[in-house]
């Protein structure tokens, strides 16, 4: 007895098997009969759909509800996360509450990446880990009140046979080539499309860096952003999980926020939350500032150097402290009919001020992490 739990043969079987068929029956009809440019196109839309259902559907609006959609969205994520083989909704945010509650507790994570690369990548599904707690749904109240994410999950084993034969035979019917699309939109998209989604629970906090905290695995990698969807800014993920984007600049890859953003937009998304940016700013500069004092251990002038980065620390968070109440000052001013518009445009300027104030100041902190870095 090797004192593990028993192995899930039929998630092992279904691994092994769209794992075959997708590197060596996909490449052998390839080589064979061929695919054109079509059935490539298809597998690639049906990929995203799925990859985004994931992202969009099951991780920023029902894992964490970072915004609010449409009925008929919901449905759409729904499809889309049958299609993909993820389990049902709630399944999935529920084990994915539990893994940011308890990240990296090896006893309570579901996917924790202290049990290694294999394990929170696929390890985890293999073996009967949470017999106990597979159908506790008491951490997710609010998706047992939604309508969509309860139909799917009663009906989540119908709509995957309705998906993954569906759509594919429907495609090749379309086509003129049934087998090869149903190989390569539905074998070989289905296996592509889950395991870029497994990097989210292994590749993401093992590889890139830890711009916000160092206090669990989760790690910021442009590259995995890129096969994620977006998901790969993971680390600002882990820190502020009721945001909907994950890569907070423009020039992130983040497909998941520009859609949810187009979303809203043409009016189907609404209530898109977004972390406090003076937060961020802190967290970011706690980070670096830890990180350096670490550099710093060995630096003859370390007591000196470390002392100068508190005052300018101090500095930047009163001065980022300040610009919050300004600008709250100023919106409130604004809103108000009976303020002079002596009083509003004052306001205004005392916000500008401090604005100007706080990138002089993020300017001098940048410079000063440069110069000991
Ligand atoms: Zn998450
Ligand atoms: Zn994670």
């Amino acid at each position: 007895m090797s004192g593990k739990p028993k192995l899930l043969w039929v998630n092992v079987l279904f691994f092994v098997i769209t794992g075959l068929f997708a590197a060596v029956v996909v490449p052998w009809y390839g080589f064979v009969e061929g695919y054109d440019i079509f059935q490539v196109v298809a597998a690639l839309l049906c990929m995203g759909f799925c990859g985004m259902s994931i992202t969009a559907g099951y991780h920023r609006l029902w894992s964490h509800p970072t915004y609010k959609t449409k009925p008929w969205i919901r449905v759409v994520y729904a499809i889309g996360g049958a299609f993909s083989i993820q389990n049902s909704a709630l399944h999935w945010a529920s084990d994915h509450r539990i893994h940011h509650r308890y990240v990296d507790q090896n006893d309570k994570d579901p996917y924790s990446a202290k049990k290694g690369f294999w394990f929170s990548h696929m390890g985890w599904m293999l073996r009967d880990y949470n017999r106990e707690t597979y159908n506790d749904y008491s951490n997710v109240p609010d998706l047992k009140r939604d309508p969509v994410v309860m139909w799917q999950h009663r009906n989540y084993l119908k709509l995957v046979v309705l998906t993954n034969f569906g759509i594919p035979f429907v495609i090749g019917v379309w086509h003129g080539d049934i087998i090869g699309t149903m190989l390569i939109v539905g074998f070989l998209r289905l296996v592509l499309s889950q395991q870029v989604t497994f990097f989210i629970n292994s590749l993401a906090h093992y590889w890139g860096s830890q711009p916000y905290t160092d206090k669990n695995t989760a790690r910021d990698n442009g590259i995995v952003a890129y096969l994620t969807y977006g998901e790969g800014y993971h680390n600002y993920h882990h820190c502020f999980q009721t945001d909907y984007r994950n890569g907070i600049r423009w020039w992130h890859y983040d497909p998941t926020k520009w859609f949810i953003f187009t979303l809203s937009k043409l009016g189907l998304a609404s209530n898109l939350k977004r972390c406090d940016e003076h937060k961020v700013a802190k967290a970011k500069a706690e980070m670096a500032m830890k990180n350096l004092n670490e550099k710093l251990r060995f630096h003859a002038d370390a007591e000196e150097i470390k002392a100068k980065l508190q005052a300018k620390f101090d500095e930047l968070v009163e001065v980022m402290h300040q610009t919050k109440i300004a600008r709250l000052e100023w919106l409130e001013a604004k809103k108000c009919e009976v303020r002079e518009a002596y009083e509003k445009s004052e306001a205004m300027k005392r916000y500008q001020e401090l604005k100007d104030a706080m990138q002089q100041q993020r300017d001098e902190w940048k410079l000063l992490l440069a110069q000991y870095a």
